[in-house]
């Protein structure tokens, strides 16, 4: 059946704009690490993407080797995106990655200038598209210099292949060098994407200072820390669930007695605000202003519908907030 996109779905979401650029962002993104493999059910991947668009959700995230298989999240994008999404072009943000392993031998990983350039050229050619609008380096790599990476950003740029550039997991001064390298090659540095939830709190430390002073935006990751920061996990653990998926980067071991516990005095806190868990925890990372957007994974509509509704209320009072510190050992 034809997708047509729902008319009012400008109105059902926020836009905030990324750092110091023309770009706005949705207070909720789409990522696509899981859920859009050759496993992964085609015609759910599909209704995911619609049913995120529907609600204003204008960015998907992708990455040259989610799947499993490596690129099938990226080929399976294409596909849809040719027959659901081709003549929306222009209203989305689409971004991809190169940093983590892809292909075999020394150039299939990290950040050579060799790397990103091929890597950037088989992403486009899986999705079907002329160019991305946001291409990353998808973690810092220790032995390449970062001239060399920062360099092979800009000349995709200037090749066309990507409207703006972004960088992943950077901590806050490799960020600031990596900015100054860009200023001065003239390359549009829009956003970094750090891994952030209310469990995990690195970029606290400094991270976030940087990038309000560049004016750089950011797009945080696993911001449900992979669905223990929701009520999935509050009485045991599903059996479709990521923790239960062999070879998944949530283990099992992960969802002990403790966390449990204290995801379940945090959900209290999320019932007296209205809220679910799931809910509780996108709103918290959108009461600061330097979170441009929110990245949510999804394996359901159901679960979509979920976060989408966190925008209602992003407010905390300072006894939730000191609530949720004391749970969580801050
Ligand atoms: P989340 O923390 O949002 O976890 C997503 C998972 O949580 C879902 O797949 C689902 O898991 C569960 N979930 C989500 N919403 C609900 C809900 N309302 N109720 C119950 N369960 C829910 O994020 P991810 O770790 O998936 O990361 C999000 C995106 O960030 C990725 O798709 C990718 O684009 C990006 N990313 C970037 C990285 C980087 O290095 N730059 C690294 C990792 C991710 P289940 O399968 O159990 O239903």
């Amino acid at each position: 059946n034809q997708y047509i996109a729902q008319k009012d779905r400008y109105d059902k979401m926020q836009y905030r704009r990324c750092g110091k650029s023309g770009i706005k962002l949705p207070l909720l993104s789409l990522g696509l690490w899981h859920n859009f493999g050759d496993q992964d059910d085609f015609e759910n991947s599909r209704n995911l993407l619609r049913k995120a668009f529907d609600n204003g959700i204008t960015h998907f995230d992708l990455a040259n080797n989610y799947g499993p298989p490596y690129g099938s999240a990226e080929k399976n994008f294409g596909k849809i995106f040719q027959e659901d999404f081709k003549d929306y072009r222009d209203q989305l943000i689409i971004s991809t990655k190169a940093g983590w392993d892809m292909w075999p031998g020394p150039h299939g990983n990290f950040g050579s200038r060799k790397y990103l350039i091929a890597s950037l050229d088989q992403s486009l050619k899986r999705m079907g598209l002329e160019y991305v609008d946001i291409f990353y380096h998808h973690r810092p790599d220790p032995e390449t210099p970062l001239e060399e990476t920062m360099g092979a950003l800009d000349q995709i740029v200037r090749q066309g292949k990507a409207l703006y550039v972004g960088i992943s997991q950077y901590s806050a001064e490799d960020t600031l060098k990596a900015s100054e390298i860009l200023k001065d090659l003239g390359t549009p540095f829009l956003i970094h994407q750090p891994r952030y939830n209310m469990m995990d709190r690195w970029v606290e430390n400094g991270l976030l200072d940087t990038l309000e002073k560049v004016g750089i935006g950011s797009i945080v990751f696993s911001p449900l820390e992979q669905g223990i920061l929701t009520s999935k996990y509050l009485r045991g653990i599903p059996e479709d669930s990521r923790a239960a998926t062999e070879g998944s980067y949530l283990d099992k071991s992960q969802i002990t007695d403790e966390v449990v516990n204290q995801i379940q005095q945090l959900d209290k806190i999320a019932q007296n605000r209205d809220q679910s868990l799931a809910q509780m925890a996108v709103a918290w990372l959108l009461k600061d202003k330097r979170v441009t957007s929110v990245l949510v994974g999804v394996s359901k509509v159901s679960q979509l519908e979920d976060n989408i509704e966190a925008i209602k209320n992003l407010h905390f009072n300072d006894t939730e907030l000191k609530e949720i510190n004391t749970i969580l050992n801050y």
